[in-house]
């Protein structure tokens, strides 16, 4: 079966009725060899897919894991993806969406707690909320390899200081490697989105490298310092943590950086700097 032939594509939707549904990011992968790439790059022994569409990498995914599990929103799909990956006895299809879905849970029931490679072909109206919940959910997580804009692959995988880095490439960083694997044109997806992507892998550290004491007060401070990116740190800080302009100069000079630094030149690294002395006195 070749799901990435345009043909085939064509008559699965029509024979059952669908049409591809832009509010849920539905374009699917038409080239054979970004599906196998992606899954070379991504998956491991236990993976967790979201939205596998019409089963496409997926596919890719099972013949190279030990169990899979898709979560797919959109249920008008389910029938489609219990023919396409019917030759498959190691894919769980769960019809669900995945900001509502406990990932604990199902990471306990289906992989038996064991670390997952998350991997996906992101639907982009919701990229980032996903990335953040996959993340926060605390799952044991070995590698997370996501299909994105690549624009927004550019700003996970930039360098403080560069121009695009933001609140995403310091917040991702706090939780692992991030590298730009390939970039994929928007002519391989049906229908062609406006936009080119690109394949990111974030290798997860097994131990985080950056000792924070409130993980909560972190990333306040790199929400608070890329909400307002013209101000400068000690300007948004003070104001957030309702300390002195004074103190939190301090606080930052402390740290080794000059008085008018902005969030924007500060890596994870840094950012935890300014985190432990913030927590020490709030
Ligand atoms: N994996 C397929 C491929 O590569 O051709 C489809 C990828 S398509 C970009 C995104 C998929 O995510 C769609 O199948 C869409 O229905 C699904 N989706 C959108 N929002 C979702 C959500 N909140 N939870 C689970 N799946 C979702």
């Amino acid at each position: 079966m070749r799901l990435t032939d345009i043909s085939t594509v064509k008559n699965i939707m029509s024979e059952n009725g669908l049409s591809f549904k832009k509010s849920l990011g539905q374009n699917f992968l038409i080239n054979e060899a970004v599906p196998c790439k992606t899954a070379e790059t991504g998956a491991g022994e236990y993976v967790l897919e979201i939205g596998p569409g019409i089963g496409t990498l997926t596919r890719e995914l099972a013949k190279r894991a030990k169990k899979v599990v898709a979560v797919e929103i959109d249920s008008d799909l389910i029938p489609v993806l219990e023919q396409t990956l019917s030759d498959f006895d190691n894919v769980t299809v769960i019809n669900a969406d995945i900001m509502k879905t406990d990932l604990v849970s199902l990471v306990k029931e289906n992989f038996n707690g064991k670390k997952v490679c998350v991997c996906a072909n992101l639907p982009y109206y919701i990229t980032t909320p996903i990335l953040m919940k996959i993340f926060e959910s605390g799952i044991p997580l070995e590698r997370v390899t996501v299909m994105v804009q690549k624009e927004v692959a550019d700003r996970i995988c930039a360098e403080a200081g560069s121009a695009d880095y933001g609140s995403i490439s310091a917040a991702i960083a706090y939780y692992g490697k991030a590298h730009r694997a390939f970039k994929v044109s928007a002519g391989l997806f049906m229908p062609a989105p406006k936009v080119d992507s690109a394949v990111v892998r974030i290798d997860v550290y097994e131990n985080c490298p950056y000792q924070v004491k409130s993980k909560e007060n972190f990333f306040r401070i790199i929400k608070a310092a890329f909400g307002m990116r013209r101000k400068t740190l000690v300007n948004t800080l003070s104001g957030e943590f309702s300390l002195s302009k004074q103190q939190m100069c301090e606080i930052i000079t402390d740290c080794g950086f000059p008085a008018d630094v902005r969030g924007e030149k500060l890596s994870a690294a840094d950012f935890a700097l300014v985190e432990n002395k913030i927590s020490k006195i709030k």
